[in-house]
């Protein structure tokens, strides 16, 4: 019983009542000490330093009038100049003549004013009101500072407008109108990239309809790219567990976002050409197999390499030597919209160069090697006099794997060699 009691009166709020006049004092006390645990005080300094001490333990102080107003309610003003009390409501408890001074109380950034007759219930609701009003003054603070962060936080009600955001970027349309609010408006009306703003306003009814936050990235194209952010959103719920809104944030990964390309790039291109690295051309072809088997779409590779390439290197020199490959790759890469036929190139290795084409029969694959073939014969490089490949040519076939269908089309452009080089070999 001693314990439920206990547990009771710690869950009551604590009010710090300052007041000189006893009589006062013990009344407002017995309407009061049932449902809060009260501490008072008729000394005005020690009032001041239970309050300057332990001011995170009280909801809320009443203080007597005449000491809130004495001395040009110099109490007041000592109180209002320390911003840890802001968040404590003030509440002048008035004996009742009211004298201009006690009501100027009020000015002191005071929560409320009570006088006599005194109902427990009245001053009850004054005293939660004021205390419901810092804690709503306190949402003003928070919004203050989270606006010092970088990222856009923001809150939107049940239909998806806007209850308020930290930031409103230069992509939001609201010109220099400084009666303008994002209050009430959705992305749409706001937005200069319509298609994320679409995207946001998708997102945000499917969270406000299955209570399930989204990440995601979106891109803003800018004057000189593009810029990235990501998006947190999650649904917010009220005491009953309804959704009545989300809470989302913004967060520029512009940076982040470019340095994980160039990390990509750079793991599947190749330094010198351009094109794709063997391992991911690799790993193409093994996508591309799956389609081929499970969709009976037409796949096929050619392999080239360039003729008797060691003498270029002999003859001219490395330098020389990185030219003509390069020229070959770029020449792939310009055929690559000349065909009617998509292909995807990559280098082999050395001067080796193998290309997927893609819903390509055989038939047509050879017709571009040949094509290949001669692009190649009729380019010149400068220094280096004009230059020869060999090409094998095959078709995937439903049981090929990534080895076989390899090791096919490397034979075939052995057989080119064998056969004098600078021709094509469909095997
Ligand atoms: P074949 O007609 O039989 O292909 O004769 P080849 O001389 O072209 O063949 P081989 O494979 O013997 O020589 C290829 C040469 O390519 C050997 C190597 O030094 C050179 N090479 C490989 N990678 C590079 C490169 O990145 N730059 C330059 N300049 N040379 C390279
Ligand atoms: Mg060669
Ligand atoms: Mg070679």
């Amino acid at each position: 019983m001693n314990e439920i009691n206990n547990q009771k009166s710690t869950a009551k709020k604590k009010i710090l009542f300052i007041c000189g006049d006893l009589q006062q004092m013990s009344t407002i006390c017995e309407l009061l000490n049932e449902d809060y645990d009260m501490t008072c005080t008729e000394n005005k300094d020690k009032g001041k330093r239970l309050l300057s001490e332990h001011y995170n333990d009280f909801s809320a102080v009443l203080i007597g009038a005449e000491i809130a107003s004495a001395d040009d309610h110099s109490f007041l003003k000592s109180i209002q100049r320390k911003s840890k009390f802001r968040l404590l409501p003030i509440l002048i408890v008035s004996s009742g003549e009211f004298l201009e001074k006690e009501i100027d109380c009020l000015k002191y950034d005071t929560a409320d004013f009570i006088a006599p007759p005194y109902y427990r219930k009245i001053i009850e609701n004054r005293i939660e009101n004021a205390i419901r009003c810092r804690d709503s003054a306190s949402f003003y603070e928070m919004e203050k500072m989270l606006k010092e962060l970088p990222q856009n936080i923001y809150i939107k009600d049940e239909e998806g407008k806007y209850i308020f955001a930290t930031h409103t970027w230069h992509h939001y349309e609201h010109g220099n109108d400084p009666n303008w609010t994002i209050r009430g408006k959705t992305d749409v009306d706001i937005r200069k990239d319509k298609e994320n703003a679409v995207l946001a306003m998708k997102k945000d009814m499917e969270i406000l309809r299955t209570g399930r936050g989204e990440d995601y990235v979106i891109q803003i194209p800018n004057e000189i790219g593009s810029e990235y952010y990501e998006v947190v959103k999650r649904p917010l719920r009220d005491d009953n567990g309804n959704i009545v809104g989300i809470i989302g944030i913004l967060h520029d990964i512009t940076e982040h976002e470019l340095l994980k390309q160039r990390l990509k790039s750079a793991a599947s291109i190749d330094g010198l050409t351009g094109l794709y690295n063997r391992s991911e051309i690799q790993s193409y072809i093994e996508t591309e197999l799956i389609r081929v088997r499970e969709c009976g779409k037409n796949l096929s590779l050619i392999m080239l390499d360039i003729d008797n390439f060691k003498q270029v290197n002999d003859n001219y020199g490395h330098k020389e030597g990185d030219v003509v490959i390069t020229a070959l790759a770029k020449l792939l890469k310009s055929k690559q919209t000349a065909f009617e036929k998509r292909f995807s190139a990559g280098r082999w290795g050395g001067e080796e160069f193998m290309l997927l084409l893609y819903d390509t029969g055989i038939f047509d694959a050879a017709r571009i090697a040949e094509q290949i073939r001669q692009s190649f014969a009729n380019t010149f490089f400068g220094n280096v006099k004009p230059q020869t490949v060999s090409l094998g040519v095959t078709q995937a076939r439903i049981d090929d794997t990534l080895d076989t269908l390899c090791i096919r089309v490397d034979s075939g452009l052995y057989k080119a060699k064998k056969s004098g080089k600078n021709c094509v070999v469909v095997i």
